[in-house]
C-alpha cells in the first residue's frame, strides 16, 4: 500500500558547489515510523535532513511529503508538517523557556491551541514547566536539548527530525531523550527521522535504519537485524 508513505525521497542528488553531497538517495518512511539514519562524519546525514526541511537545496531528484512534491528552492519557514531539530539544538539563548515554545508554535494563531501544547509539552519534560521563566541559555545542555524538542512539537509536526540529539549529554540523559522520542511517537504517533553517531541507541529505537556512507545508502533494514549484522557490528557499532 502505498497511501501510508508520508515521506517519499527519490534519486536525490544535492551539491555543495561543485561537491556533491548526496547521490541518488531514496527512501520511503510510512506514516507513524521511526527511521534512524546512521554513518560516519561527513556521510551526508545533516545535509539529508536540510534538505527535507527545505533549507538546503535539492539539486535532482524529488521529495514528496504527505502526497505532495516538494520545491526545489530554499524556503524562509520550514515545510509545514516537517519539524528539523537540528545539531547544537539552536535555541533562542535570550529568550525564556516559555518564550521559545511559543516562537516554536508560530504559525498557530489559537491561543488556546497555543497553552494546550505548551501544557503538553510541560508534561513530557516536567523540567521545562520547572524553569519556564528562565533564560534559555542558561539551561544545562540536557535541558536545552528538551527545548528544543519541545519547541519542534509545538508546531504539531507530522515528521520530526533529530540531528544528533545525542550530542555532548551523559549517557543516562541519552537514554531519557530516547525514550521521550518513543513516548512522543505512541502517543501523537508523530513519525521520527533519527540522526545519530550514537549507532546503538539509533538501531534501539529505529524501526527501520539506514547506514548512509559517503553520500550513498549502503545498507537498509529493521533496527533490530542491522545490529545482528556483523559488518555494522564492526564498523559502527565497536565490536572487534
Ligand atoms: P557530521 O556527522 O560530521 O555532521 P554528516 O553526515 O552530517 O556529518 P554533512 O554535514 O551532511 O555530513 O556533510 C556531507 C558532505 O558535504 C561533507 O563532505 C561536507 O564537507 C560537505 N558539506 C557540508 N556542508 C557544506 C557546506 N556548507 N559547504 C561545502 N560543503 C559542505
Amino acid at each position: 500500500q502505498t497511501n501510508d508513505i508520508l515521506l517519499s525521497v527519490r534519486d536525490l542528488n544535492v551539491f555543495y558547489g561543485g561537491i556533491q553531497a548526496l547521490h541518488g538517495i531514496s527512501l520511503d518512511i510510512r506514516q507513524g515510523e521511526i527511521i534512524s539514519i546512521i554513518g560516519a562524519n561527513g556521510a551526508g546525514k545533516s545535509t539529508l535532513l536540510k534538505t527535507i526541511a527545505g533549507d538546503k537545496e535539492i539539486g535532482s531528484g524529488s521529495i514528496e511529503f504527505d502526497g505532495r512534491p516538494l520545491p526545489g528552492r530554499i524556503h524562509q519557514f520550514s515545510q509545514q508538517g516537517i519539524c528539523l531539530v537540528p545539531e547544537g539544538r539552536k535555541i533562542f539563548v535570550n529568550l525564556t523557556v516559555l518564550e521559545n515554545l511559543q516562537v516554536g508554535a508560530y504559525a498557530q494563531k489559537s491561543k488556546a491551541v497555543i497553552a494546550q501544547r505548551v501544557e503538553e509539552v510541560f508534561d513530557l519534560f516536567p523540567r521545562l514547566k520547572e524553569r519556564a521563566k528562565q533564560m534559555s541559555g542558561t539551561l544545562s545542555g540536557g535541558e536545552q536539548q528538551m527545548l528544543a524538542v519541545g519547541r519542534a512539537l509545538m508546531a504539531a509536526p507530522k515528521l520530526m527530525m533529530l540531528d544528533e540529539p545525542s550530542l555532548g549529554l551523559a549517557p543516562i540523559i541519552i537514554d531519557e531523550m530516547f525514550e521521550k522520542f518513543r513516548q512522543i511517537n505512541k502517543m501523537h504517533g508523530t513519525t521520527m527521522l533519527i540522526v545519530e553517531q550514537n549507532a546503538q541507541l539509533a538501531l534501539e529505537t529505529a524501526d527501520t535504519g539506514y547506514i548512509l556512507n559517503l553520500g550513498k545508502i549502503q545498507l537498509k533494514g529493521p533496527g533490530s537485524e542491522l545490529l545482528d549484522d556483523p559488518y555494522i557490528q564492526e564498523a559502527y557499532l565497536g565490536f572487534k
